[in-house]
């Protein structure tokens, strides 16, 4: 059973916190950020090769009424990864699942794709996450932290969140615990749900529509033809937390 981080959007803040503690423990250098001209507090402006983690911000207008939502985007950690059923045409265990934990991982093989290469992989990731260094050709994105939780710590950016919106545990309890959360926070937002949980381990709790938050909150179909066959099968498994 791997593990599994549940992100309930409900109780974030946009604090950021989990965002500088990605790029602290990883050793990410600063990006130039700027205000002016973007009209957003979201900063940078996408997922980069120093940002594992990146908290967007979206406002929506609802019946009169601003929303700003707050999604702290990064890899889910797909159960059947289409990163890696791509890669793995190219070039074999250049992209790895951990055994253990579930994690997907990019390791430094990655750097002999093509750019080509990488951007099918990149196009076939449901949820718009891999990014290349430039310089090197290195593949990267979050890891879940793995090298924390084979030394019995949780992920980095879970540890600094002060407001309980990012837990992790096994997948079992993460999902028990994201139904009961769910079925809580529907009292007072109908249209909150989970994004994708069957399939993947890093699962987001919306209490708005996805398009209000993200593009790539929900899986997007721009799949690859050879792995879409096998992510909607993912999409259709039971949901075994809930028949227990
Ligand atoms: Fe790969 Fe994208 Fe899934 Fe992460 S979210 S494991 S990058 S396919
Ligand atoms: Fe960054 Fe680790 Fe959180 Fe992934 S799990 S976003 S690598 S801190
Ligand atoms: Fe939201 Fe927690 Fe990240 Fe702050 S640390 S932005 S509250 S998920």
């Amino acid at each position: 059973m791997s593990k599994t981080i549940l992100i309930d959007t409900s109780r974030c803040t946009a604090c950021r916190g989990c965002q500088i503690a990605c790029k602290e423990w990883h050793g990410l250098p600063a990006n130039k950020t700027y205000q002016v001209g973007w009209g957003s507090h979201q900063n940078p402006q996408d997922l980069n090769p120093n940002n594992y983690k990146l908290v967007r911000f979206s406002e929506n207008l609802d019946n009169g009424v601003v929303r700003w939502n707050f999604f702290p985007d990064q890899c889910r950690h797909c159960e059947i990864a289409p990163c890696k059923e791509t890669g793995d045409m190219y070039i074999e265990e250049a992209i790895v699942q951990d055994e253990k934990t579930g994690a997907i991982l990019y390791t430094d093989k990655t750097k002999g794709f093509s750019k080509e290469q990488f951007e099918e992989i990149r196009e076939s990731c449901p949820y718009n996450i891999p990014r290349r260094q430039e310089q090197t050709g290195l593949m990267v994105k979050c890891t879940m932290c793995n090298d924390r939780i084979h030394n019995g710590m949780p992920p980095a950016c879970v540890k600094s969140c002060p407001t309980g919106a990012m837990q992790f545990g096994e997948r079992a309890d993460m999902l028990k615990f994201a139904r009961e959360r769910l079925a809580v926070l529907k009292k007072d937002w109908p249209e909150a749900m989970l994004a994708d949980p069957d399939s993947v381990n890093v699962i987001f709790l919306l209490i708005d529509k996805p398009e209000h938050y993200h593009k790539y909150a929900v899986a997007q179909a721009n799949i690859g033809p050879l792995t879409k066959q096998q992510f909607l099968a993912t999409l259709a498994r039971p949901f075994k937390a809930m028949k227990g």
